[in-house]
């Protein structure tokens, strides 16, 4: 199985602090290399990730807001600087999309490369071999889409079962893999009694939001912006508090929480922690730099 590598940049809401980055999250799967959103100081995050700016295949940004995307301008310099070749897409709401290009065009750029800018809408948007991306509608003051890293289901051979019948040939084991009945010897041969299926891995990123609607998801990064003493803040800006993400992952039946764009103000995020855990034991801060292989 492919290891899913999830490294969190930023981690912080609306400003950065000594602590914690401006939003960005990073996915490495199968040479595959996504960021969901592009914070300020994005590029010397993945620096210090250890992870190339320049190999970025797509960036997915959640909205207008300038802690979200004032990090384009900069991973793109230095993508045209390390004389990248191959296409960047990116993918934003479609009310974004001419302020954001405004936004990396105000200092005239001359990239080798194309930047194919695609306005997002919900369901699958981007379509890889062995996984696709969802957009989904959010609940905040300006158009905002999360996203869904959806591993597709794939099926593993019974090679013992398959064995026991004689079967040793690739050109069957392709085409059962694939979910085809094959004839083989006057022997039928189906999917189900000769693979498993085995399910993907699925990670949700929805920021910035007050509790919605959401798919469920494995792993989900949800706004956490604020503690429950600041319920009413959270209603009023259209956020949403660890406790109420908690309640999301529960409702979802999530795997794992991960409480992310936590407000300075919670210089310490404990509070935040046991909040959530009242609801939900399977919680984590997401801090800046943190790796998670799924
Ligand atoms: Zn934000
Ligand atoms: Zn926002």
């Amino acid at each position: 199985m492919q290891p899913i590598r999830l490294t969190f940049l930023g981690t912080s809401a609306s400003v950065p602090t000594k602590e914690r980055g401006l939003p960005a999250v990073h996915i490495s799967y199968n040479g595959y290399s996504i960021l969901f959103d592009c914070g300020e100081g994005t590029q010397r995050q993945l620096t210090l990730a250890g992870i190339s700016p320049t190999s970025i295949d797509a960036i997915f940004i959640t909205h207008l807001h300038g802690d979200h995307v004032f990090g384009l301008p900069g991973i793109i310099n230095t993508m045209l600087l390390n004389n990248r070749r191959k296409p960047l897409y990116i993918f934003l709401p479609p009310t974004a999309l001419r302020r954001v290009r405004w936004l990396v065009h105000a200092i005239p750029l001359f990239p080798l490369f194309p930047i194919a800018w695609i306005p997002v809408r919900e369901g699958t948007i981007f379509e890889g071999r062995e996984f696709h991306i969802e957009a989904v509608r959010l609940d905040h003051t300006t158009e905002t889409f999360g996203y869904i890293f959806r591993e597709k289901d794939r099926r593993k051979l019974l090679k013992d079962k398959l064995e026991k019948v004689g079967v040793n040939d690739w050109r069957i084991y392709r085409r059962l893999k694939a979910g085809e009945t094959v004839t083989w010897n006057g022997i039928e041969l189906s999917p189900e009694e000769y693979t498993t299926l085995v399910k993907g891995r699925s990670i949700g990123y929805f920021v910035d939001t007050a509790p919605t609607y959401i798919p469920p998801v494995d792993y989900l990064i949800h706004d956490s912006a604020f503690g429950e003493g600041e319920r009413e803040k959270a209603e009023e800006v259209k956020h949403s508090t660890a406790r109420q993400a908690a309640e999301v992952a529960k409702k979802i039946g999530a795997k794992k929480l991960f409480l992310y764009h936590i407000s300075p103000r919670y210089r310490d995020p404990t509070p935040l922690l046991e909040e959530a855990k009242e609801v939900f034991p399977y919680v984590e801060v997401a801090e800046d730099l943190m790796t998670v292989e799924l």
